[in-house]
This record gives structure tokens, C-alpha cells and sequence, in this order.
């Protein structure tokens, strides 16, 4: 008999990753593949079922709903994406949901993936009510949950943290002046380390260590960074009235080195309520958006197909 199952699936700008999980939540089976991100969406959906249905079959699993987290913005109504960024050839406007279903042969729930990173955070923290969160990756991401739901807005588009301003006199990736993005990205990270020290060393981890390492510059880019992380936060906590941020994403991983920065922000303009804002790294690794988009599937499961 084989077991009844979701499966979770992660596509992300270098590889897509799946989790295949029973009823209880136990993970069944797990894999990834590079996403083939400029060969366009039915290609990016074809690698994603191929993925799944390997991975059921390697399980014994029956796979009754797929969930997606997927990065761009999505519009709920159709299940398309309706807006990404240029890294994803052919990828705006794809109908991902229907194409998926129709290759699974399941229902399939689709959600923003930072969206669905919160889910999978808020549900493995227990959080049943009000929570930020906020993704540090190549970009930066935010989702928030209100009264226990997502907010995601009339156009999918709530919770963009990282392009709002304020923050600093940098051009940031969307052409726009100052935004979060601009100093706490991995790529940031990578940019304001090289315009300090005149070095281009790589990534947020390799400058992660020239920090540890005693390497002032580093460190004074990781406390910039969690500065302006611990200031929209705040923000966000002030005006929402959000006791919660989660914070996770490859940046996140150096959170020793985040944390004077958060906390030079949150002395000084800490939400005027008095409610204590609490600032803390993600503990699913790189599994939260695929067991948010699990989430998702249990979800996508209750809704008959029509
Ligand atoms: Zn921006």
C-alpha cells in the first residue's frame, strides 16, 4: 500500500528542492536539482514533477497535494507568477500551479517563498498568531502573518521589507535609492566589504569569517547590515504591533555577527509601545520554504479540484 503523502517543493533561483512528507509531518524523502532558471517555466514545472515523482517512488509514497514555494510575486487568483526578477527566463506570467497539476496529477497550492518560508518557520515555532518575517538571501525578503494568516495583499505583493527606503544612499538592485536590500543581501554584504576594504572576496560567508577572523571591515558590514535589519523591524513591529520577526536566509547564518547591530537598533528605537520586539535566526535551514509550501498543499488538498 503506498503511504499518503505531500510533497513540498522549494524553487529558488539555483537549484529546486523538494520534501515528500505522511499525514503526520515525517519526512519521507528529500532531494534537489539545479533549476534550470533560463530555460524557461515549463521547463523550471517539468524538472520540479520529475523531481517529486522520483522522490515519491523512492518513498512508496502517494503523493495527494503539492505545495510550491516559488520566488517572484504570485498571483493567487490564477496561480501564475505575475512578476520576478530577470534572473528567471520565462517566468513571469507562467501558469506554474495548473502546469503542475496537470503533471502530478494532484491539486497544487503555490505561495510567494518567502511567504512560505514563514509559514514553514511560524508552524515549526508554534506561532499561531502575529509574526515578521524576514529572508536575507541574494536578495531580501519579507512575509508577515496577522491573527494567524497570511498577509500577502491585494496584489501578492505585502511584505517587500527589503525595498522599502531610508537605510542609505545606495542604488539597490531595483533601481531605486536606499532600501534595506542595499546593505543587509548576501550580495550586499559582498559589495559594502569590497568598497571598505578593497578586496572582492565572494559571499557573505567568506566575509562572515574574515569577521571571526578579526577583520574590522567585515564585522563593521555584518553591524551595518543588522542595524538596518533591527530598524525595519522595528518599523514593521511599530506600525503592525508584531511581538516577532523571524530572520533567515544564507546572511542570517552569521547571526553571531548580525547581532550587535540588531541590538544598537533595537536601544535606540525599539517600538514606542514598550512591547518587548524580539529578533530571532530561523531554525529550519534550508527546509522552511518547502515545508511552508507543505503547508500549502494541506491547504491546496481541502479545495476540491474543479
Ligand atoms: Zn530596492
Amino acid at each position: 500500500m503506498p503511504v499518503p503523502a505531500f510533497a513540498g517543493i522549494d524553487i529558488g533561483g539555483t537549484k529546486i528542492s523538494a520534501l515528500i512528507v505522511d499525514d503526520g509531518g515525517g519526512v519521507l524523502a528529500r532531494g534537489s536539482i539545479p533549476a534550470p532558471v533560463r530555460s524557461g517555466g515549463a521547463a523550471m514545472a517539468d524538472a520540479a514533477a520529475s523531481l517529486v515523482h522520483e522522490l515519491a517512488s523512492s518513498a512508496g509514497a502517494e503523493i495527494r497535494a503539492a505545495g510550491v514555494g516559488a520566488a517572484g510575486v504570485i498571483d493567487h487568483e490564477t496561480g501564475t507568477i505575475r512578476a520576478a526578477s530577470a534572473t528567471f527566463v520565462g517566468w513571469t506570467g507562467f501558469p506554474l500551479s495548473r502546469e503542475l497539476a496537470e503533471s502530478l496529477g494532484v491539486p497544487v497550492g503555490i505561495e510567494n517563498d518567502v511567504n512560505a518560508f514563514l509559514l514553514g518557520e511560524a508552524a515549526a515555532a508554534g506561532i499561531r498568531d502575529d509574526v515578521l518575517g524576514v529572508m536575507l538571501g541574494t536578495g531580501v525578503g519579507g512575509a508577515v502573518i496577522i491573527d494567524g494568516e497570511l498577509r500577502r495583499g491585494p496584489h501578492g505583493a505585502a511584505g517587500e521589507i527589503g525595498h522599502t527606503p531610508g537605510y542609505s544612499d545606495i542604488v539597490c538592485t531595483c533601481g531605486q535609492t536606499g532600501h534595506l536590500e542595499t546593505l543587509a543581501s548576501g550580495t550586499s554584504i559582498g559589495r559594502r566589504y569590497a568598497e571598505r576594504s578593497g578586496e572582492h572576496v565572494g559571499g557573505a560567508r567568506e566575509i562572515a569569517e574574515r569577521a571571526r577572523q578579526g577583520d574590522a571591515d567585515a564585522a563593521a558590514v555584518f553591524r551595518r547590515a543588522g542595524h538596518a535589519l533591527g530598524l525595519a523591524c522595528a518599523s514593521a513591529a511599530t506600525l503592525l504591533d508584531l511581538p516577532l520577526a523571524i530572520v533567515g536566509g544564507g546572511v542570517a547564518e552569521a547571526w553571531d555577527l548580525l547581532v550587535p547591530g540588531i541590538d544598537d537598533a533595537l536601544r535606540t528605537d525599539a517600538p514606542v509601545s514598550g512591547i518587548p520586539l524580539q529578533i530571532v535566526p530561523a531554525r529550519l535551514g534550508g527546509d522552511a520554504v518547502a515545508l511552508g509550501a507543505i503547508e500549502t498543499a494541506r491547504s491546496a488538498a481541502l479545495v476540491p479540484t474543479s
